[in-house]
């Protein structure tokens, strides 16, 4: 089994769709074994995206992602990081499959409904980032 960290971003809690996502999530096969909904400041936004800090969006992306409320949630299956990425869909919208998260939620590029971890170190990075071992339930 692997963890992968997801993040439902403002443009989904704004549209009352965390429900829809998370229930494509389950029928996905990946289980939700941690959730919360949080507001993140405009500091924890660039902490948490400061891998991308030399990108041109950088700016545009922290003050997005501390715009509203999301709900972050770690996700647990067989391969969770590289099957988490296939249900999330392409970055931009315009190129996500049918059936992706983002092809079906998606509103632009930046306010693209999904964060998930690209790899298991930034996974395990993510992931006590936002929950403590005891908040985890498989
Ligand atoms: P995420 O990390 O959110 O799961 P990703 O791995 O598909 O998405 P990244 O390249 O890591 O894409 O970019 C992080 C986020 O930055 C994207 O999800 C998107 O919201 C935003 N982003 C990426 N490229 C652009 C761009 N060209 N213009 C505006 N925003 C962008
Ligand atoms: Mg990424």
């Amino acid at each position: 089994m692997e963890r992968t960290l997801s993040i439902l971003k403002p443009d989904i809690t704004r549209r009352n769709l965390t429900g829809a996502v998370n229930e494509k999530i389950e029928k996905n096969g990946l289980r939700i074994i941690a959730q919360k909904r949080l507001h993140l400041s405009l500091e924890e936004a660039q902490k948490f995206y400061a891998v991308h800090k030399e990108r041109s969006f950088f700016n545009d992306l922290c003050s997005f992602m501390s715009s509203g409320p999301v709900v972050v949630q770690v996700l647990e299956s067989d391969n969770a990081i590289e099957h988490y990425r296939k249900v999330m869909g392409a970055t931009n919208p315009a190129n996500a499959d049918e059936g992706t998260l983002r092809h079906e939620f998606a509103e632009s590029i930046e306010a693209n409904s999904v964060h998930g971890s690209d790899s298991l170190e930034n996974a395990a990075k993510e992931i006590a980032f936002f929950f403590s071992e005891i908040e985890m339930v498989g």
